[in-house]
């Protein structure tokens, strides 16, 4: 085999070059493949959600368990070349592959361990959110989680991760008891409340910058199979008024309910009168997970507001509910996005919202607002690493097309609605839905908890090897001259 060449780690514009015979020995060491352009397999580890990333790594490692993960850090670190780590591939930034460097992609690592008795789950890094509900749900639990199936539970559980069931149970992260973390010199280490305790705290929201997880432990929640779930459809006319009594109903509502709204042109739902596909409505999507009886009566108010063009609030299987909006975020469109937490939603607010709905860039693009607070604020900010703990209301302007052509106009359009809200925002940001290009909100989206995330990162990874992410710089210790 010939030589192989590698972007460099130490300078990006470099590259390092590896002979055959050692990318031969890395071979033999694993258990998954090893791929290189062309071959099978290859194209699928790169291909990632969003189709904005098109990045052709020069050599991908498909690990197959934590060994394989070792071997490749190993490389990784001795030979200085560039890495990157997929987890399910979701993330909007697209960190998940660099171009010419090593991706360990860990796509193939999905099984999902349920113990029933301990109530407690192992989950492998490739496990979507639909493996995880599935695994769970057989055995009445559930794992609180994201709003689409096919996220990646690794990317999600490091960012935070919140959904359905966050305002109940919590974010992700807070019920995680654990994980096993290969760090940037390929020891494996258990992290959690006794062991490695720092890193157990920085994982949980710090995002890929400590290492990569090859098994996070789960506390489970017990859940009953059905969910009082669903959507109410308004013409974005009354949307004004509408959020304005929302931000009430949602603000005082018990933690069993969650209440999003989505704006959008209709798609062609079949609950939707024909005349309303295409045009701009107001989406309330509504989840209460507690005694169906009582849901009803705790969604009644927001389900009576305005003159709905269609209300499909029933009881559902839990798991329909969980990849009910599969079919709106599939894979394979240009996606960028830009996101504000809002303390208070505000008049001002609302209106710039509701404006830039009016002025779509293309048929896919749509304003979400969810609403976070419940169990997930009840933990003190600096806990874990993710520091928004209390309650707020969440923008992402989710812009969505199929044609690059449409780049400029589409993420333009994001752009003037996040600055024409940025008054009212309460200055965090959700790292999960940060784009690429926000590397100076870094700082900002930790907020308190940076210094310490810093100080971790010099401790475990003064390289910076995991850096292909929302990157946490290694803390600068100033060295004073003595004499
Ligand atoms: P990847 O792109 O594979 O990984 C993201 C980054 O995480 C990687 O670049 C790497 O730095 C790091 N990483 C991945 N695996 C590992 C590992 N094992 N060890 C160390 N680092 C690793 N978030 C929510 O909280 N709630 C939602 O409801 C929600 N809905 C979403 C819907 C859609 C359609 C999309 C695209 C995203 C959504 N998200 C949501 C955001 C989601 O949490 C992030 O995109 C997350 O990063 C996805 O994880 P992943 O493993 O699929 O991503």
């Amino acid at each position: 085999m010939t030589t192989i060449t590698l972007k460099s780690l130490a300078n990006e514009n470099d590259r390092i070059t590896v002979s055959g015979a050692t990318v031969d020995a890395l071979r033999q060491s694993l258990r998954g493949p090893l791929c290189l352009p062309g071959d099978p397999g290859y194209e699928e580890a790169r291909t990632i959600w969003n189709a904005m990333i098109d990045r052709r790594p020069a050599m991908v490692v498909r690990a197959l368990g934590a060994a394989d993960v070792i071997q490749t850090v190993r490389f990784a670190a001795d030979h200085g070349a560039f890495l990157a780590v997929r987890g399910g591939g979701h993330n909007i930034a697209g960190h998940a592959v660099c171009e010419g460097g090593l991706l360990l992609d860990l796509s193939l690592m999905r099984s999902v361990h349920v113990d029933p008795s301990s109530k407690r789950v192992r989950v492998e890094p490739g496990a979507l959110l639909a493996d995880l509900d599935k695994e769970t749900m057989a055995f009445g639990c559930v794992v609180p989680s994201g709003i689409n199936s096919t996220t990646g539970i690794a990317g999600l559980t490091l960012g935070g991760g919140f959904g359905w069931t966050t305002r109940k149970l919590g974010l992700t992260i807070d019920s995680l008891l654990a994980a096993d973390l290969v760090t940037a010199d390929g020891k494996l280490l258990r992290v959690n409340g006794n062991e490695n305790s720092n890193l157990f705290w920085a994982i949980r929201g710090g995002g890929g910058n400590f290492g990569v997880v090859t098994s996070f432990f789960f506390r489970m929640h017990p859940m009953a199979p059905a969910v009082l779930s669903g959507v109410v459809v308004h013409p974005l006319e009354t949307a004004p008024d509408f959020l304005r009594d929302y931000r009430r109903l949602a603000a005082a509502a018990a933690d069993e309910l969650t209440a999003w709204v989505v704006m959008r042109k209709a798609p062609p739902l079949p609950f939707l009168p024909q005349e309303w596909h295409g045009r701009e409505v107001l989406i309330l999507a509504l989840c209460w997970c507690g005694d169906l009886s009582q849901g009803e009566r705790a969604v009644a108010e927001l389900r009576g507001l305005g003159r709905p063009i269609a209300d499909v609030v029933a009881p559902q299987p839990f798991t329909a509910w969980q990849s009910a909006f599969d079919p709106m975020l599939t894979p394979g469109a240009r996606n960028y996005w830009k996101s504000h937490d809002f303390a208070e939603l505000s008049d001002d607010a609302i209106d710039a919202m509701v404006a830039a709905v009016r002025t779509l860039p293309a048929p896919d693009c749509e304003v979400l607002i969810a609403h976070l607070g419940g169990a997930m604020s009840r933990v003190p900010p600096e806990a874990t690493a993710y520091p928004q703990r209390n309650p707020h209301f969440l923008m992402n302007v989710h812009t969505r097309w199929q044609k690059a052509d449409d780049d400029e106009h589409c993420i333009a359009w994001a752009r003037n609605l996040f600055a024409a809200t940025a008054d009212h925002a309460a200055g965090s940001v959700y790292v999960n839905f940060m784009p690429e290009d926000e590397a100076d909100r870094v700082a900002m989206a930790y907020g308190p908890n940076y210094r310490r995330l810093s100080e971790i990162k010099r401790h475990y990874d003064p390289q910076n090897l995991f850096r292909l992410n929302q990157n946490i710089a290694p803390a600068v210790h100033e060295v004073r001259a003595t004499g």
